[in-house]
């Protein structure tokens, strides 16, 4: 039997969680339902699913509470999460991906669009399970060989924006705030100041040079890596 992606869904209102659980079965997901905190944490500890779907709005410990914890322990660290959420303002976003999510849908959403998201977070994840070649456009990323060419001539980078790099490149098309890049490429280099990432973020657009613009700054929230500013015509 083929393997079907599991989503756990963390939702308390049940009309919601049946919505989503019958699109994601008609679209080839396994969905399974907690309705609280206690459900989600016994699910997470028996088999992990593929994707978390989780509700910022819970009764007892927040989503956001939530979605800090497993991003803190071992076992479900990699686990993507989206967050779903009635908040659809900036601040909310970014503390929802400083809390670790990967991504977030506010309410009300389109199933067609929560499928599409799920899709994305299963694919955006795939390169980190192997260690080799990462591309975006023609942005190649050899992790193996510590080699990066754009449009086929190589590119010298430091250590740090190399492994920033990664992280942005394995994590394409998606804004990352400040203090997330911190937390995912420095570790656990707290003292380190959120300005630290803006220095590298610029001697990194630099090394790349012409694809340096592939890094766009997203005001107000972070920073994104896309091939979309290249696709543009202007390199
Ligand atoms: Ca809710």
């Amino acid at each position: 039997m083929r393997h079907l992606p599991a989503v756990l869904i963390v939702e308390d209102e049940p009309a919601i969680a049946e919505l989503i659980s019958v699109n994601l079965r008609h679209s080839g997901f396994r969905p399974i339902w907690a309705m609280d905190s206690d459900t989600a944490q016994a699910e997470l500890d028996g088999v992990l699913p593929d994707v978390i779907l989780l509700d910022w709005m819970l009764p007892g410990e927040s989503g956001l509470t939530l979605a800090k914890r497993w991003r803190a322990h071992p076992r479900t660290k990699t686990v993507p999460i989206i967050m779903i959420t009635a908040r659809g303002d900036e601040v909310d976003r970014v503390a929802g991906l400083d809390a670790g999510a990967d991504d977030y849908i506010a309410k009300p959403f389109s199933t067609k669009e929560l499928l599409a998201r799920i899709r994305a977070v299963l694919r955006r994840r795939a390169p980190e399970h192997d260690a080799g070649l990462v591309t975006v456009g023609d942005l190649s990323l050899d992790a193996a060989t510590y080699r990066v060419t754009f449009q086929e001539s190589s590119l010298k980078l430091g250590p740090t924006e190399f492994k920033l790099l990664h992280y942005l490149m394995t994590h394409a098309e998606r804004v990352h705030s400040r203090s997330q890049l911190l937390d995912k490429v420095w570790g656990d280099h707290v003292f380190i100041e959120e300005r630290t990432v803006d220095v590298h973020v610029k001697r990194l657009r630099e090394a790349l040079r012409e694809a340096g613009q592939m890094i766009e700054t997203v005001r107000g929230v972070g920073y994104r890596l896309t091939a979309q500013a290249v696709r543009a015509g202007q390199v």
